[in-house]
């Protein structure tokens, strides 16, 4: 969600409570919310630490927590047995520390040019890709007064991030002599993987083989690795030949499936997505609905308003096809998807929908197959994956919090 999001510290107990004649009704929920169950992701959490063997599962907290909200998803899973955190820059990595978490923080994509020192003073650990990310981290160290700790990212055919091939000789050799000066410690070599969504893809022995030769490669010059780790959610649910040391889960904790088609895991979905009807009222046959009119009331019927729209994260391309979960069922969404708002068709009868009833966009399907749409759904239908689909809520969506250690955020 986008820094305007608000996020509430919502009491799980008062949104379900009885409204007592002593007691002031509960506030208003927000007109457009996600709802992250701190539970889910502990429960996650125990499925991948199940998974992970007797390997250490960092859980990857980078994008605010796949757009769940850093903090209190990094405290839920270290509380349920997480041992490290994952994120890509420096900035997210200070956030968790700032905020108190003393377990280790891993950061792995920044620039040579990057601002080292602060996190260096931290104590987040830096993941590394170049020789020159590696002397500008030294240089920082030395500034400071502190070792920095560093993970090398290795290439192993993803092609993206970490240390090429034609650099990792020259790279261990820097590595060892500014070790052997203190500036930094050596702690693992990791690397990312091209095809884990794909359990059986040759590509994955590929740079399995590589990974193995690189971290040779170090052992040989005295560089011996704490922790190696190359799996990702898909990797540590199908692949356990390549747990090593650390496995790296991300969408897994947030109760995403990293492969669809074998289905669930056991994960249960983290973020639900909705918002409250603002106005219900009758459209007469033939009528038609939202911008340009796409969609024409081919009979009398009663439809929904819903105080959401693209700005907050529910794509226009969805227009006409998708469905939200409301008055007990599914209802499809009509017409032009608009910026502020959208509406929904409930039938003649109404379907005893009333104004402030809460409609789900997608959650964790608790009502079955047909019940509740998934995120799965909006990917499907906008040709994407479901991480796309999460991290685009936003706008004036409003986060809160239920479940979790202690039982609030
Ligand atoms: C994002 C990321 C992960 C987590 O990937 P998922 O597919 O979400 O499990 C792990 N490692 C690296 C390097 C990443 O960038």
């Amino acid at each position: 969600m986008s820094t305007t999001a608000q996020e509430t510290d919502t009491d799980p107990t008062t949104m379900s409570a009885p409204t007592a004649a002593d007691t002031p009704p509960p506030a208003a929920a927000p007109q457009a919310e996600a709802v992250i169950d701190l539970d889910a992701v502990a429960h996650n959490v125990g499925i991948l630490r199940e998974h992970a063997g007797g390997a250490t599962v960092m859980a990857v907290v980078k994008a605010d927590a796949y757009n769940h909200g850093a903090v209190p998803v990094a405290r839920a899973a270290l509380a349920a047995g997480a041992g490290e955190l994952g994120v890509t820059t420096l900035a997210e990595g200070l956030e968790l520390k700032n905020a108190g978490i003393t377990a280790p923080v891993l950061s792995w994509l920044h620039t040579a040019d990057s601002d080292y020192a602060p996190a260096v003073a931290a104590g987040v650990e830096l993941g590394l890709s170049s020789p020159r990310h590696l002397a500008a981290v030294a240089e920082a160290a030395r500034q400071v007064g502190k070792t920095a700790t560093v993970t090398i990212k290795v290439d192993t055919g993803l092609n993206r991030n970490g240390v090429s091939r034609e650099e990792w000789t020259d790279f261990l050799k820097d590595l060892a002599r500014v070790e052997a000066e203190g500036a930094v410690r050596f702690k693992g070599v990791f690397s990312h993987l091209a095809h884990a969504d794909e359990p059986h893809h040759p590509v994955i022995d590929e740079q399995r083989e590589r990974f193995t030769s690189a971290l040779a490669d170090a052992k040989r010059i005295g560089l011996v690795p704490e922790a190696a780790h190359l799996s990702n959610s898909a990797a540590t649910l199908t692949r356990p030949d390549l747990r090593f040391d650390m496995v790296r889960p991300g969408i897994a904790i947030y109760g995403l499936s990293p492969v669809p088609d074998l289905g669930t895991f056991g994960l249960r979905p983290v973020m639900t997505f909705r918002s409250r009807v603002a106005l219900v009222k009758k459209v007469a046959a033939g009528e038609g609905v939202s911008y340009g009119h796409t969609w024409v009331a081919p009979h009398d019927t009663t439809v929904a308003l819903l105080p959401v729209g693209y700005a907050d994260g529910i794509p226009r391309a969805l227009g006409g096809r998708f469905e939200v979960w409301l008055g007990d069922d599914r209802r499809p969404g009509i017409g032009r998807v608009c910026m502020d708002q959208l509406v929904v068709d409930l039938g003649p009868d109404g379907a005893g929908v009333r104004e402030g009833d809460t409609a789900v966009f997608f959650g964790d399907g608790e009502q079955g197959e047909q019940g509740v749409p998934h995120a799965q759904d909006w990917a499907d239908a906008l040709d994407t994956i479901h991480y796309e689909v999460v991290t685009s809520v936003r706008g004036r969506t409003v986060r809160t919090y239920v479940g979790g250690p202690g039982g609030r955020s």
